[in-house]
C-alpha cells in the first residue's frame, strides 16, 4: 500500500513550501533567544505578523482571522511542513493554539476583537492558569476563588506550572465562582490582565535551564477583574476547559509522530560523530537494534496519527489521541535514556549544551535532553491519566 496526499493537496503543499523558502528569516535574525513560552523576541513578531498577512498563521480559519479555510487534509500538510522546517509560527503557542481559538468558542464580540486579533498579530502573549497545587491531573479540584462583586470579581488563590507568567501580558485564567456546587459545576474563566495590582508572579527554577526560567508560581491577592472579562457563562467554565484541551490536543495527529523523528535525526548524527577516543555509537549493534525499533515505533505513530486524523477529518471521534500522546511522550524519553547510557560519560556532558535560539528543546547534550522528555509525559495529561482514558474510555474496563 502506498499512502500519498491527491495532486490539489500537493499543489497546495509547493505552493506552501515556495512561500516558506522565499520568507523564512534567515537564523542569523533568529539569534534573540527565547526566554519562556510568552516572550515573543522582535524577529518573532515580525515573523508571526507575516504569516498572518499571508494568511498562513493559522490556514483553517477565515481569512479575517489569518487564514485561508484550508481543509483538514491542506491542515494536516502545512503541520507536516512547518515541522520539517522546524520554525515555530508562534513563540507563544498556548496563546495561539489554545486561547485564541478558546475565545473564538466561547469569547463575545467584544472579546474577539479586543483579544484574538493583536494576539494573532503577536501583539499580546498569554498564560494558561489551571494547575494549581492541588489541582492538576484533577483539574476540577481548583480552588482559586472569583467573587462578583457589583462590576468586579475579586480574585484570591494560587496557579502552578504557569508556563511564561512572568512574560505574558493576560492569563486565561480558570478560577471556582460557586464554592457550593458540585465540583465541575462552579467554575468560570477569565481574562486577567498580569499587570493588575495584587497579582505576584514567581518563577520556578530549572533543572535544564539556570538561567530562564519558563514556569511560574503565580499569586492572586485581592485582584480586581472587570466583570467583562468573563469568557462564557458564568459556573460553566468546564465546558470551556473541556474545548481548550480539544485544542491543544489538535496537533498532535503529526506533531507526536514529527517530533520524534526529528529526534532520531539527532541520535542518527551523535551515532556516526566520533567520540572522544574515536568511538563510534553506530559501531554498537545493540544500539542499532535500538535506533531501529525507535525508528519503527516512529513510523507507526505516524500511521496511527494519519488514522485518527482519518477519522476526525470523516467527522467520527477518534480514541487515538491518549495512544499517540502517551507512545510518543514515552518513546522520546526511553530513547533519550537510551542515548545517554550508550554515550556513558559523555553523555553528561553539559558543555555541550549550547543555548537554542529557537524554542527549547534544540539541546545538544543528551542529559538536557533525557530531563527535558519528562515534560511530554506529563503536560496535557500525565501517561498515568493517559493509561486511565485508554483503558476506561478504549477498552472499556470498569473505572477504578
Ligand atoms: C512542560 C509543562 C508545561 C505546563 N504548562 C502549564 C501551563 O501553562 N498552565 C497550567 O495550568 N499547567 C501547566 N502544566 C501543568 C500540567 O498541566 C500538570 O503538571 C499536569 O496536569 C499534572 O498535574 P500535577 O503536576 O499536579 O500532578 P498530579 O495530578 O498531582 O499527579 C502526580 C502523579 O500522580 C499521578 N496521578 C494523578 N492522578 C492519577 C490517577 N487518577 N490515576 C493514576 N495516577 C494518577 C500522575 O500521573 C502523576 O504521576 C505544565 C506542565 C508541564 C510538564
Amino acid at each position: 500500500m502506498r499512502l500519498h496526499y491527491d495532486e490539489q493537496t500537493e499543489e497546495f503543499r509547493r505552493e506552501l513550501r515556495a512561500w516558506m523558502e522565499a520568507n523564512l528569516p534567515p537564523s542569523s535574525e533568529r539569534a534573540e533567544r527565547v526566554k519562556s513560552s510568552a516572550h515573543i523576541p522582535e524577529w518573532a513578531r515580525v515573523w508571526q505578523r507575516k504569516l498572518f498577512d499571508n494568511g498562513w498563521l493559522v490556514p483553517g480559519w477565515p481569512p479575517e482571522y489569518g487564514g485561508r479555510n484550508a481543509t483538514p487534509v491542506q491542515q494536516m500538510v502545512y503541520f507536516e511542513e512547518l515541522a520539517r522546517l522546524g520554525v515555530p509560527r508562534s513563540c507563544n503557542p498556548q496563546g495561539l493554539s489554545i486561547i485564541a481559538p478558546s475565545i473564538l468558542d466561547w469569547g463575545t464580540e467584544e472579546q474577539k476583537a479586543r483579544y484574538v486579533l493583536p494576539t494573532l498579530r503577536a501583539e499580546i502573549s498569554w498564560c494558561l492558569g489551571m494547575s494549581e497545587p492541588n489541582a492538576g491531573s484533577d483539574l476540577a479540584g481548583l480552588r482559586t476563588r472569583a467573587e462578583l462583586h457589583g462590576d468586579r470579581f475579586i480574585v484570591n488563590g494560587q496557579k502552578v506550572w504557569t508556563s511564561g507568567a512572568h512574560h505574558s501580558d493576560y492569563c486565561f485564567c480558570f478560577v471556582r465562582t460557586d464554592p457550593d456546587a458540585s465540583k465541575h459545576a462552579g467554575i468560570s474563566v477569565l481574562i486577567i490582565d498580569m499587570k493588575t495590582p495584587g497579582i505576584l508572579t514567581r518563577p520556578i527554577a530549572e533543572l535544564t535551564d539556570s538561567e530562564h526560567a519558563d514556569f511560574n508560581e503565580v499569586f492572586f491577592t485581592d485582584v480586581e477583574v472587570p466583570a467583562e472579562n468573563l469568557v462564557g457563562e458564568l459556573h460553566h467554565g468546564w465546558s470551556v476547559a473541556g474545548g481548550s484541551l480539544a485544542h491543544e490536543r489538535g496537533m498532535l495527529w503529526i506533531n507526536e509522530a514529527t517530533g520524534t523523528e526529528k529526534i532520531l535525526e539527532r541520535v542518527v548524527t551523535t551515532a556516526t560523530t566520533p567520540l572522544p577516543g574515536g568511538r563510534l555509537l553506530a559501531d554498537d549493534a545493540a544500539f542499532r537494534t535500538t535506533v531501529a525499533r525507535a525508528y519503527m515505533q516512529t513510523q507507526a505513530l505516524k500511521l496511527l496519527g494519519y488514522r485518527g486524523f482519518a477519522k476526525f477529518a470523516k467527522g467520527e471521534k477518534p480514541s487515538e489521541h491518549s495512544v499517540l500522546k502517551l507512545l510518543g511522550s514515552e518513546l522520546r524519553r526511553g530513547l533519550a535514556l537510551d542515548v545517554g547510557e550508550a554515550l556513558g560519560a559523555t553523555g553528561l556532558d553539559m558543555s555541550r549544551h549550547e543555548a537554542p535560539s529557537v524554542g527549547r528543546g534544540d539541546s545538544e547534550a543528551w542529559l538536557v535532553h533525557w530531563l527535558q522528555s519528562f515534560a511530554g509525559t506529563i503536560a496535557g495529561g500525565t501517561s498515568e491519566i493517559q493509561r486511565n482514558i485508554i483503558a476506561e474510555r478504549v477498552l472499556g474496563l470498569p473505572r477504578k
